[in-house]
């Protein structure tokens, strides 16, 4: 064997892949392992979920990639980034990838572990707060309560072909909590399936816009109100849906205002 194929071959078995969660924004979110992980990787490949407060802390030697992603813009074909992982790691690099949240909800963490699976490269995934506890944190919306629910369905309202294609028998039963992720383009359509699948108009309903950030700013309506409520706040995406009666705890609950963060933080830089 050749030297050069000899190292080659070295540094496809030193190579490694570590599938990171970012959490719902604010830096101090991020696990210990992450924060280790984004200060001594070789490269970094992150999405657009990703904030710049935390793309800050990877070092100024660090190489970032970014592999946008963000639902009807163009970016990254997941086929790409699949590929990419793969090519960084063959050369022998620690990858970290990035995404907002836990990568193993809505993330398509799996897609690229298969990847990685199937070309033999090693792998880690580090868990993160996913963007229902940051929004139930945040915005004081216990996701579970023995009054209100004993169930919780997370699920995406993210449309295929230009509809919805859920199970609303299973939504729209009583006692449970919905959180929709990726629901803000069909939020009117959400509103009138689960009103017409049984679950009262007067059903507590909120959006949250980038929970655990400075730009966190929520709505609480109910079923029949909530895309008028939304439209006239002008809430945008990132932005989680959670329906059900722990919506109503948001009143006695809250504790976080976006607007007061805003100045700590400048406070900090300066
Ligand atoms: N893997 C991520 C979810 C990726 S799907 C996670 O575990 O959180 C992207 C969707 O997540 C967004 O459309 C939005 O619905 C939700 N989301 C992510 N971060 C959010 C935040 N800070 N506040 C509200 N919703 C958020």
């Amino acid at each position: 064997m050749s030297e050069v194929l000899a190292l080659r071959k070295a540094n496809r078995a030193t190579g490694k892949v570590f599938l990171v969660g970012a959490g719902p924004g604010d830096p101090e979110l991020l696990t210990l392992k992450a924060d280790r992980l984004l200060k001594s990787a070789d490269v970094v490949v992150f999405d657009n979920l990703v904030g710049a407060a935390i793309v800050a802390l990877i070092p100024a030697r660090t190489r970032r990639i970014y592999a946008g992603k963000e639902s009807g813009r163009h970016s990254m074909p997941q086929a790409e980034i699949n590929r990419l992982l793969v090519n960084l790691a063959s050369e022998g690099l620690q990858v970290v990838r990035l995404k907002g949240g836990d990568p193993f909800i809505f993330g398509r963490g799996g897609e690229e572990i298969e990847e990685l699976v199937a070309a033999g490269i090693s792998f880690e995934v580090v868990p993160g707060i996913t963007a229902a506890s940051g929004v139930a944190a945040y915005a004081g919306i216990p996701l579970t309560h023995r009054e209100h629910a004993q169930t919780l369905i997370f699920t995406t309202g993210h449309l295929r072909d230009g509809s919805l294609d859920l199970d609303w028998g299973a939504l729209a039963r009583p006692r449970q909590t919905v959180v929709i992720y990726m629901g803000l383009a069909a939020l009117p359509e959400i509103c009138r399936c689960l009103v017409d699948h049984g679950l009262p108009p007067e059903t507590p309903a909120a959006v949250v816009q980038q929970a655990s950030t400075p730009l966190q700013r929520e709505v609480m309506a109910t079923l029949s109100t909530l895309e008028q409520a939304v439209a006239t706040a002008g809430l945008q995406s990132p932005a989680l849906i959670v329906i059900g009666g722990v919506v109503d705890l948001h009143s006695k609950m809250r504790w976080f205002a976006a607007a007061a963060a805003q100045p700590l933080a400048t406070a900090i830089h300066h």
